[in-house]
């Protein structure tokens, strides 16, 4: 007898009983994924920002006449100097342009906190919890305005000025939301580089960008463990003249070394300055910020947002998608570095005056219920998180949830990588309690802001789907011949026509902009993500397009097969890639991490195969299964397949850029297993 519960192939025993609508006849975990859905709560529909009419009215119009939508939306920002044309937009190679509301000036500081102090000087704007348990601040509105007023200053004193860019290399402290502001405020661009980096990956974003000053801080913590945030900052300077002072925040208080006339500290330096900085108007498409991509796929891209058209976007879909109200307390458990922090942990709350919470720590320490007391505590009523935790949380079961109460909850959000079904129900019903809509919203560094979504008060739910396009947002399933497919179907994920939001460029490389996400589809952007669209006109990202596999001409997507895979009760977590394969062109090789304690014995192999094979088809079951203690993901928790790919065809050498990496031994661990094995 197996350790863990097993039945029929073709009964999904897990969710029996719970599903709101039990489908007969299942024949495959594909029909039983698209026909399981969750109605929108009604009680939740009636309070909801967007219900199931309002969508489809403001997606019409926004589609129809998407330069009034557009003109609407913009409204919800304050202007210096009004926009008179609200659109200039191409996506012909040779004849690109995306401009939005060009004429018009603005302050992003401005919009994101001088005019919420009126009415909320004394209110919280931030709730921080610190890596150790017990260590948290307050910090309202008001001192916020002080501290980027203050900085903004010291920045001026240093000779940054309009469009030089301030590198920030800082962790989830209040500070990296002062540093952002600050540089914004005095028309200066910001490009955030997460604190797990080291110094070199720090070094080769510094050099890409050319920025002139660095905000980093002395010491940073995560997991109880110290990073030496200081050391990595002097390491990634030391050859970049570009960098003219490092300013840094204490935050452990330890000795670190510092430069006289280059380094600073933060909190002298603020002190010191004046509290008023006159805020400096840029034009609605002058830059705003550079982020790199997160390097799930090669070497990361430095995309540019333009100020206007990000803001509209990222502030105007972040109340909606979700549903956030008045007093809501909202928290993402993102990482500043990344693009969902920017847009939806940082931009979006602060437009709207939302109360957020920070957390610089990470899920599993000191244990695994710290997210869960941190929701408790702060009476949190919208969390946003990925899959990848989801999943990590899920190994330890349900009694680190348990002990806490999540009643508060009442939106739930996904970013980052499909969420497979087997973490969508348990999110939904252990973290949710089944009351809570999921708003599972894709979109990319590129994008700016969400693409697709279920909006939570218009959108059944159905797990695993990103469901549908957000307003202004065309969506098109194209061929590789470069079809545009109707009804349902399955290619390339394409959006037609602009929207505000879109990144404008690559760093120092329009070329490379344009012949990535604009010539491979004319006439459209490309996003390089695969995607289904069934019969409801519901979309689900089928992973990257690179990675399709293509078994004796049938294309597999890997997301479909690494679900089926996870539904395995004794699996945590799959990863899998094609590789090189003599007779079916490629072969299906899937790396399987298993649940805690469970026997990695030959039985259950043969058990994971049959089980793909009686989930989708005889073709997609694995040819070969490798165990993976733990899967190689990079600093935002994706999997990075190409290098499992490398691996799988036997290459153990030149897995190309891996500056990403989160744990090298990751890799190592699965090279040794696989020389074991060969
Ligand atoms: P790089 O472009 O350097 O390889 P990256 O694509 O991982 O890095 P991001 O821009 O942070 O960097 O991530 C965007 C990608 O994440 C999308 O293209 C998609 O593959 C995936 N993604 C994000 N959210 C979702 C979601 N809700 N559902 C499915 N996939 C998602
Ligand atoms: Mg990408």
């Amino acid at each position: 007898m197996p350790p863990y519960k097993t039945s029929g192939c073709g009964s999904p025993w897990r969710t029996a009983g719970r599903l709101p609508q039990r489908i007969a006849n299942i024949q495959s975990m594909r029909q039983m994924v698209q026909s399981e859905v969750y109605p929108v709560p009604p009680e939740f529909a009636a309070r909801a920002h967007v219900d199931a009419a309002a969508y489809e009215r403001l997606y019409r119009w926004s589609i129809e006449d998407p330069d009034g939508f557009w003109k609407k939306e913009a409204a919800f920002l304050d202007w210096i100097k009004p926009f008179t044309e609200v659109s200039d937009t191409s996506f012909d190679v040779n004849n690109f342009r995306v401009r939005w509301f060009a004429d018009g000036t603005l302050n992003g500081s401005v919009n994101c906190i001088d005019r919420h102090l009126a009415a909320k000087a004394d209110k919280p704007a931030v709730f921080w919890e610190g890596d150790t348990p017990g260590e948290s601040r307050v910090v309202t509105w008001g001192e916020l305005a002080d501290k980027v007023n203050r900085l903004a200053n010291v920045l001026k004193s240093l000779g940054v000025g309009k469009g030089d860019v301030v590198a920030i290399y800082l962790p989830v402290i209040p500070e990296v939301m002062v540093a952002m502001m600050a540089t914004i405020r005095i028309g200066a661009v910001h490009t955030v580089v997460f604190s797990g980096f080291s110094a070199e990956s720090l070094e080769n974003r510094i050099a890409d960008s050319k920025a002139k000053v660095l905000i980093t801080a002395d010491e940073g913590f995560r997991g109880g463990r110290i990073s030496p945030l200081k050391r990595n900052a002097d390491d990634a300077v030391r050859n970049q003249p570009s960098i003219e002072h490092v300013i840094v925040v204490r935050r452990s208080g330890a000795e670190v070394p510092f430069t006289p006339g280059r380094d600073l500290w933060y909190d002298e330096a603020t002190e010191a300055a004046d509290p008023w900085c006159e805020p400096v108007e840029v034009g609605a498409e002058d830059p705003l910020f550079i982020l790199y991509t997160s390097g799930s796929t090669g070497k990361p891209k430095g995309l540019v947002h333009t100020t206007a058209g990000y803001l509209v976007h990222a502030g105007t879909s972040w109340r909606i998608i979700f549903d956030w109200h008045e007093g809501d307390v909202f928290w993402s458990t993102a990482d500043v570095g990344w693009v969902t922090a920017h847009s939806y942990k940082l931009y979006g709350p602060l437009l709207n005056g939302a109360t957020t919470v920070m957390f610089e720590g990470v899920p599993s320490w000191p244990d695994a219920s710290r997210w869960w007391s941190i929701i408790e505590k702060h009476r949190v009523n919208i969390f946003y998180t990925a899959p990848t935790a989801l999943r990590s949380l899920m190994r330890e079961g349900e009694a680190p949830v348990r002990k806490h109460d999540l009643s508060s909850l009442r939106v739930l959000g996904s970013v980052g990588e499909p969420i497979n079904p087997e973490a969508w129900r348990w999110f939904h019903s252990v973290i949710g309690g089944g009351r809570c809509p999921i708003v599972d919203n894709y979109w990319q560094t590129e994008t700016g802001a969400v693409t697709l979504v279920p909006i939570p008060g218009a959108i059944p739910n159905k797990p695993g789907m990103a469901a549908k396009p957000y307003f202004g947002i065309r969506p098109e399933v194209v061929s590789p011949e470069g079809v545009t497919l109707e009804g349902p179907a399955e290619g390339n994920m394409c959006f037609r026509g602009s929207w505000p939001g879109q990144a404008r460029t690559i760093l120092h490389d329009h070329e490379r902009f344009l012949k990535t996400y604009f010539a491979p589809f004319p006439g459209r952007f490309f996003s390089g993500d695969g995607v289904t669209r069934d019969e409801d006109g519901y979309y689900r990202i089928a992973g990257r397009v690179d990675d399709v596999i293509n078994v004796s001409g049938h294309r597999l997507g890997t997301v479909e097969l690494e679900s089926a895979i996870a539904s395995h009760p004794a699996v945590a977590e799959a990863a899998v890639v094609g590789y090189n394969h003599d007779v079916k062109g490629q072969g299906v090789f899937a790396y399987v991490t298993l649940k805690a304690d469970m026997p990695e014995t030959e039985e259950l192999r043969a058990e994971i195969r049959q089980w793909v094979r009686a989930r989708i088809s005889p073709i997609a079951s694995p040819d070969i299964v490798q165990w993976a203690p733990a899967l190689p993901k990079n600093r935002a928790g994706k999997i990075l397949r190409r290098i499992l790919l490398k691996i799988a065809n036997n290459d153990f050498s030149d897995f190309g850029d891996t500056s990403t990496l989160a744990d090298a031994s990751v890799v190592e661990d699965i090279i040794a297993r696989r020389k074991a094995e060969l």
